[in-house]
């Protein structure tokens, strides 16, 4: 039986998506495919608001975060970790034999602009990361406020991960200044895993161009080279490009504007439902992502017993990542979910536990 999944990525995907993915094959140095790549890249950046570059990368996200690392971190990265995820870019850095500090906020906390100030201005860095929405404890940290600031920063590339926000709301990559924005598809854009995506500004591009040991599987340069002919470095993955394709599109037909209001609705449904039985939002309610709620298990309830069970009747649960575990438990909305789907895990909720009615 398959099990709908409510957890944060990878979600569920559309049959007609699917279906997309099984197109007859094409060859990726044939026309076809530099129409297809053209195409979805065309519809990305109206998405993403830039005028910059667009690039396909075949791996999951960190296959990208961990290229940024190698082609934009020079002198020193200030990675700002508030979450597992961010930590692990913290620890990629280091293990790409990189300068840098890992600026720490207690898990639950957003990154604020304020420490972002404060660590630029030692003027020790060239470069920072941070993840926009913190899939391990659901936090969404303010990036236009630290857009702001970086502004002040221009020689600091600007690197952010938006694996689990990207067109769940607005994010214009070039008004916020973004040198490289990076997401896999696995998680707001309903696709699956497998294609990660993610922008070079100029000033992105021309730090690569002076940097040693970016490899070859993500070297930005390589990628820059064969965008300029509506292809990838080496062989992507056309079915998943395919698929792309077509969720852009069923993203302009629902409409952005729709979208951002139909994530926003999401929230505010389970927002409501667990805090009327009792249950806190793990971050503050300004912080909590709109992607996907985190929520403190303050009644005690058995949540590995409940994942069992809810795992019987067809649905994927998450009871909490790494060390808060068992503390918490997430349930996403991104992607193409409704309020009907999340009502209808509501149901399979309470059935299996009346005391949540
Ligand atoms: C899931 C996730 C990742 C890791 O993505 P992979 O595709 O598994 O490499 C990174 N950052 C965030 C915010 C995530 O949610």
């Amino acid at each position: 039986m398959h099990k709908k999944l409510f957890i944060p990525g990878p979600v569920e995907v559309r049959p007609e998506i699917l279906a997309a993915m099984a197109t007859p094959m094409i060859g990726h140095r044939m026309k076809e495919y530099a129409e297809l790549h053209g195409r979805a890249k065309n519809k990305l950046k109206a998405l993403l608001e830039t005028k910059g570059k667009v690039y396909f990368a075949t791996s999951s996200a960190f296959g990208v975060m961990e290229g940024a690392i190698r082609n934009l971190v020079g002198k020193r990265c200030a990675n700002f970790c508030n979450g597992a995820f961010s930590d692990k870019w913290h620890d990629v850095t280091l293990r790409c034999g990189k300068q840098a500090d890992a600026i720490r906020f207690d898990w639950g906390q957003p990154v604020t602009p304020e420490q972002v100030e404060k660590t630029l201005s030692t003027g020790k860095y060239d470069s920072m990361t941070m993840i926009h929405n913190e899939t391990s404890t659901g936090v969404m940290s303010p990036l236009p406020e630290i857009a702001e600031v970086m502004k002040k920063f221009p020689d600091v590339l600007f690197i952010v991960d938006t694996v689990s926000s990207m067109s769940a709301l607005k994010i214009p990559v070039d008004e916020l200044g973004i040198d490289s924005c990076i997401f896999g598809v696995q998680k707001a854009f309903a696709l699956p895993p497998g294609l990660a995506i993610f922008t070079a500004s100029e000033k992105a591009l021309q730090r690569a161009s002076t940097m040693e040991g970016r490899g070859y599987y993500f070297d930005f340069l390589e990628f820059d080279a064969n965008d300029a002919k509506d292809n990838t470095p080496s062989t992507p993955c056309i079915s998943l490009i395919y698929a792309l394709d077509s969720q852009l599109d069923r993203m302009f037909s629902e409409g952005l504007e729709q979208r951002w209001q139909r994530h926003q609705a999401l929230a505010d449904h389970v927002r409501g439902w667990v805090t009327a039985r009792g249950f806190e939002l793990y971050p503050e309610l300004p912080f909590c992502s709109k992607t996907l709620t985190c929520t403190r298990n303050s009644r005690g309830i058995d949540l590995a017993g409940l994942k069992k069970k809810l795992g019987d009747a067809g649905f994927a649960f998450d009871d909490g990542y790494g060390k808060i575990k068992g503390q918490t438990f997430r349930i996403a909305h991104m992607g193409d979910m409704t309020i009907s789907d999340l009502d209808e895990l509501f149901a399979a909720m309470i059935a299996i536990m009346p005391e949540l009615a």
